[in-house]
């Protein structure tokens, strides 16, 4: 019997770049997949969702084209259209992964694999025997007592995906990264959201000024929400809530978070959605690089992206750890010239020092997600604040913000 170094159960992000990581050291490994390889990232998450996203971007925009001077008329949505070019964006992606995977020498079996022992995993009747597994299984969207999916009118974040048409109204249950970025894809889409959340504030993981201001925004977008509040019964597609507003929406979301497939077993290692830990994408693959190349990392500096409109990224402390030691800076983006080009004037970038360091930032804006590398860059290097500022950023463009707020400290 054929005998490897390393089993590795789940083709996600965790699984595939461990495994393609450890094969190019010249290990033996195989990889084991239930279903498609690229895992819920490539398949059900971030990238079925940002295509979506970018559809509704498109929509939204046109619809305000006059303001640009670009008069288009009856613009159309044809939503068969907008899933083929998500499925074509997968497909695409899919394809590359695979032959990365091959090339890399990585033996892939497509099939449910388990653990029997601590050096023997089983799939298809055969046994595989490794010398280490590693368990890379994911995760599964979290259900609700009383909101159990029923892939019609209660969803998951799977079956929002296989619509085949756009709904009227969608109630979304939960007002994290997956409930914020259905949030913007719908109403971009012109469907009537409306968002419940059980904690008092928006997105309660957040720095608090950030969770304010997304409400302030919500208001002007006129997207209801619903706050330290949750759904009491379900009757007839009535949805009452705790606080007794009752609800007529056409669908539910349930965004509650993800619960970690994680079988018990000898494996020696988990790594990724998994463990339970942060379930992103971009933790999962670090962690992955972390147990190929033995180098450990910070788990406080992984930054967190939300996909609204605009975008929300943040690293580190947040407002409400800091003590009086700590000083905030805020820079609004309307001091930007770049956002009224774009007509993106929403949002801030806050920075919190200490002695000339950084120890956190938070942004709103237009093109966030990249913004927050700079910061990310420079706490994780320990460049002082006096050296940031030495940089040339380019004008105009919204990272010209991190130094007008650095020049201001
Ligand atoms: C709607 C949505 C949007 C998201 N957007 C983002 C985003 O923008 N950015 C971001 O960083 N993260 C995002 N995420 C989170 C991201 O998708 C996950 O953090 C990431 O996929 C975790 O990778 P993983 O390898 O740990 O697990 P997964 O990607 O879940 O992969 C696990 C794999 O293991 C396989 N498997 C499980 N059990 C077995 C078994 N017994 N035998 C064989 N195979 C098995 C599964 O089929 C699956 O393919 C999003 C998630 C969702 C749901």
């Amino acid at each position: 019997m054929e005998e490897f170094d390393y089993g590795v159960i789940g083709g996600g992000p965790a699984g595939y770049t461990v495994g393609m990581m450890l094969a190019k050291q010249g290990k033996k490994v195989i990889l084991f997949e239930k279903d498609k390889l690229g895992g819920t990232c490539l398949n059900k998450g971030c990238i079925p969702t940002k295509s979506f996203l970018h559809s509704s971007d498109i929509y939204a925009e046109l619809k305000k084209g006059a303001i640009y001077g670009i008069c288009a008329e009856s613009i159309t949505l044809d939503f068969s259209k907008i899933c083929d070019k998500k499925n074509q964006t997968i497909e695409k992606i899919r394809k590359s992964l695979e032959l990365a995977v091959k090339n890399s020498g990585v033996y892939v079996v497509y099939a449910e694999a388990c653990v029997k022992d601590k050096n023997t995993i089983i799939a298809n009747n055969t046994e595989y025997k490794v010398n280490e597994i590693i368990l890379a299984t994911g995760s599964k969207p979290k259900t609700l007592k009383g909101l159990e999916f029923d892939g019609k009118f209660i969803l998951s974040s799977d079956d929002i995906l296989e619509l085949t048409e756009l709904p009227k109204s969608v109630l979304i249950i939960g007002s994290g990264a997956i409930g914020i970025e259905w949030a913007r894809i719908l109403s971009n889409f012109g469907v009537e959201v409306a968002v419940v959340e059980m904690a008092e504030h928006l997105i309660p993981l957040a720095d608090i000024e950030v969770s304010k201001r997304i409400e302030r925004i919500f208001k002007q977008k006129k997207i209801q929400y619903f706050l330290n509040d949750y759904v009491e019964k379900v009757e007839d597609n009535t949805v009452t809530l705790h606080s007794g507003t009752q609800l007529n929406p056409e669908k539910i979301l349930v965004a509650v978070g993800r619960v970690p497939v994680c079988p018990e077993c000898e494996a020696k290692s988990v790594l990724g959605d998994a463990c339970g830990e942060i379930q992103l994408a971009h933790y999962a693959i670090h962690q992955a690089k972390a147990k190929a190349l033995g180098i450990p990392f910070d788990k406080n500096l992984v930054p967190s992206v939300i996909y609204g409109e605009p975008e929300i990224a943040w690293v580190g402390i947040k407002e409400q750890d800091m003590d009086e030691t700590y000083k905030k800076s805020v820079l609004p983006i309307t001091a930007l010239g770049k956002s009224w080009c774009d007509d993106a004037t929403e949002g801030f970038i806050k920075i919190i020092t200490k002695d000339d360091k950084i120890y956190g930032a938070h942004i709103i804006s237009k093109e966030a997600s990249s913004l927050i590398h700079i910061l990310l860059t420079a706490i994780q290097n320990n460049i002082s604040v006096s050296d940031l500022k030495k940089m040339c950023f380019a004008h105009p463009t919204y990272a010209e913000g991190i130094f007008d707020i650095l020049s201001s400290l």
